[in-house]
């Protein structure tokens, strides 16, 4: 068994530098291979250049946090489990770091015990699964990366434009009301004007339509807006 597990590579991001040592004593002990860094920016740059099966990411780091960390390897198409450590009581909750991409979730002070059967019951689960990039002909939206395309050309989208396009995409080929797009896109308090709605989508047929010479959004009359496949 340690001849194979020897060869399970793993990152700790631990500015503790004591427990980090122990954390890599300890993994060592079990037949895993485990580098450490001791800071975020460290932690982001071995995550992304180091083949690892897993990570073990503390929240609170000098640099750039556990995660911002977990983000941006997220955003970069990186898909690495990821185990994260907050100190208790801290500020951070569980909800946030698995809403940014963790997996699972340890408070310190934990058992080391525990910590080695969550990595196992991590590494056996593997990559998670990264959301479907969405497309409706040549377009394609990825949530993981933010990379609007329409025919493998890049199209650059405000925030708002992009959860537009997200949410017309998700609803692909159904009309969806101005009153649902105000919904989910702004919010279910919105009070502003609702022809803002109109607004943004003429924006968004300048940037995805209009310069490839295509109608993918379509207006239709008293009902609302339905995106189609076109091209691609
Ligand atoms: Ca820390």
């Amino acid at each position: 068994m340690g001849g194979r597990l020897g060869t399970v590579k793993l990152l700790v991001v631990e500015d503790e530098v004591r427990l980090a040592r122990a954390l890599r004593r300890g993994l060592q002990a079990e037949g895993f291979t485990v580098d450490l860094a001791y800071d975020g920016e460290e932690g982001l740059h071995f995550a992304k250049e180091g083949d690892y099966a897993a990570l073990v990411l503390d929240i609170m780091l000098p640099r750039l946090s556990g995660y911002r960390v977990c983000q941006e390897l997220r955003a970069a198409g990186i898909w690495v489990p990821v185990l994260m450590l907050s100190a208790k009581d801290g500020e951070y909750d569980e909800a946030d770091g698995l809403d940014l991409g963790a997996d699972d979730y340890l408070t310190k002070p934990f058992s080391y015990v525990v910590l080695v059967a969550r990595l196992r019951a991590l590494l056996r689960r593997g990559a998670p699964d990264r959301p479907a990039v969405l497309t409706a002909g040549g377009l394609s939206l990825d949530p993981a990366t933010r990379a609007v395309r329409r025919d493998g050309t890049d199209i650059a989208l405000t925030p708002r434009e992009f959860s537009l396009l997200e949410f017309l995409l998700r609803r692909r080929g159904e009309v969806v009301t101005k009153s649902e797009i105000l919904r989910h896109v702004w919010d279910s308090n919105y009070s502003g004007d609702p022809n803002v709605v109109e607004v943004y989508v003429g924006y968004l047929r300048r940037k995805v339509d209009a310069p490839f010479d295509v109608r993918s959004i379509e207006t239709v009359r008293g009902a609302g807006y339905r995106l189609v496949a076109v091209g691609g």
